[in-house]
């Protein structure tokens, strides 16, 4: 397994303050760093303003003690090149720069310091508290969604809203009743089990070490959070008629439940040897063979802490046609997990597109995050090879298969055209 280099190998260091970095040395002359605290919108519960986390991330991003001029640091950066972003999600806040390798001291120095001692004034919430509306007004009409089927599905379908906007936005009065204190108290919560530091690039692992290692001790204890489970409201078949929708849309969905690693990449291969443009069964059958339909979408979602669910979406044309892929979909997702060619030629692909995958830092830092963030480590790539290769024993698929997709409930439902 180690005849080639696995990208994913990171330094990792857990300091004694508790503190997490993970330090990727790689050829080019920048230097990528990113930031996750354990704080995010689900964590806006008790004596928590809803909508605090995505104000104090906000917040954060003027005043520093090391920048402590207004925006001071996002002048450096740019000032030589640079970038910087920020994002709150469910259950963290992220935070990241980039900069040439010169300057890469003063940026971490910058970043840690914004991040960890930010300067939060009366001044800087009466801004923010206003950017945090219109944010929301954008989002407000069809939360959790972006149009109407959208909201229909993950409110009265499939649920699918692990926190209110409120906890994404603040309404007005919480917004109103932020304040320097709060946010600081607010703020203290970053300091908990969870910071992980990952930098990527031309840098000295050792001083970022150091630097990092200057950071206060984290507590130990994290705060609490509330998800909404993922839950079903109706199942059986059911249709609606909206006035946005063009064609047929046909739903259907299971929740599939906690995934591990191997059947997490299980679900990508089966969904591949159904949904892929090129060989996928579903299109070899509906777009190929019969030309009922132009596009087949996978809906495969697997947020950590919430349940993995999975599903297809197939816009079709006529009534008919919608009735014909009901009669034999289930049967033939069944056929295809139990093609053991198919599912087998599909594995072999993706071994062997991995020698593509990961060639830019960005992606290599990208992916890190994203696996501390579902599995509290880097999963390296040897270790997401091995499940590969595990799935290449078709007793292994048979039983991911009737485990999981085949004891779980299938909803359906078919959104309308207006005109039809
Ligand atoms: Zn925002």
């Amino acid at each position: 397994m180690a005849q080639f280099n696995d990208r994913l190998i990171f330094d990792t260091v857990t300091l004694p303050n508790g503190v997490v970095l993970h330090g990727k040395r790689w050829d080019v002359p920048f230097v990528d760093m990113r930031i996750i605290v354990p704080l995010g919108h689900a964590h806006c519960v008790n004596t928590i303003l809803p909508g605090a986390a995505h104000l104090l991330e906000h917040c954060i991003c003027h005043r520093s003690a090391k920048f402590p001029t207004e925006r001071g640091f996002l002048d450096f950066l740019t000032e030589h090149g640079g970038h910087h972003d920020a994002l709150t999600a469910l259950m963290m806040s992220s935070y990241q720069a980039a900069i040439p390798s010169a300057h890469w001291r003063d940026a971490f120095a910058g970043l840690l310091c914004q991040v960890f001692e930010p300067v939060i004034t009366e001044e800087i919430i009466g801004i923010e508290r206003k950017t945090l509306g219109v944010e929301r007004g954008r989002r407000a009409r069809w939360y959790p969604g972006d149009n109407e089927l959208d909201q229909y599905l993950a409110t009265q379908w499939l649920i699918r809203k692990p926190v209110e906007l409120r906890h994404l936005f603040g309404d007005d009065i919480d917004r109103t009743n932020a304040s320097v204190e709060s946010m600081y108290k607010v703020h203290r919560l970053y300091l908990t089990q969870g910071v992980h530091i990952f930098v990527g690039g031309s840098f000295d692992m050792g001083e970022a070490l150091r630097m990092a290692g200057d950071l206060p001790p984290l507590a130990s204890q994290k705060p609490p959070w509330h998800l909404e489970p993922i839950r079903w409201n109706r199942t059986e078949y059911h249709e609606k008629r909206f006035d946005d929708t063009a064609r047929f849309e046909y739903f259907t969905e299971a929740i599939i439940g906690d995934l591990s690693l191997e059947e997490h990449t299980y679900g990508s291969i089966l969904s591949s040897a159904l949904g892929n443009f090129a060989w996928g069964t579903l299109y070899q059958w509906l777009r190929h063979e019969r030309g009922l339909v132009y596009d087949i979408h996978i809906e495969a979602n697997d947020e950590p802490m919430l349940a993995a669910t999975w599903g297809l979406h197939i816009p079709l044309g006529l009534r008919q046609h919608v009735n014909l892929v009901r009669a034999e979909l289930m049967d033939r997702i069944r056929a295809t997990a139990f093609n053991d060619d198919m599912m087998l030629r599909v594995i072999r692909r993706r071994l062997a597109t991995q020698a593509f995958d990961l060639q830019r830092i960005g992606d290599v830092m990208k992916t890190a995050i994203e696996s501390v963030r579902r599995q509290g480590v880097i999963v390296t790539e040897s270790r997401f090879h091995s499940a590969l290769h595990a799935l290449e024993e078709p007793s292994v698929r048979r039983d991911i298969f009737e485990r999981l997709w085949g004891t779980a409930e299938f909803g359906e439902f078919l959104a309308i055209p207006a005109s039809a």
